[in-house]
């Protein structure tokens, strides 16, 4: 996986890695409103965050061999 790079800047500006492994929780809908969360279940990300802007990239952390 190449090193992501921001799209928010100048399009040069390098991501930096956060170290560790992420989830996005599942979620699902309510009747009547609101959400139920279901942290057993979700998808593992490695964040990259722009030291320049704060903009925040998530990939799925199978695409790095780290799940
Ligand atoms: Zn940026």
């Amino acid at each position: 996986m190449d090193i992501p790079f921001c799209t928010n800047c100048s399009g040069s500006q390098i991501l930096q890695r956060v170290d560790g492994v992420f989830a996005l929780t599942k979620v699902e809908k309510k009747e009547g409103g609101g959400v139920n969360f279901f942290p057993a279940s979700g998808l593992p990300v490695v964040a990259f965050l722009c030291p320049q802007c704060g903009e925040i990239k998530l990939l799925p952390a199978k695409l790095f061999n780290e799940i």
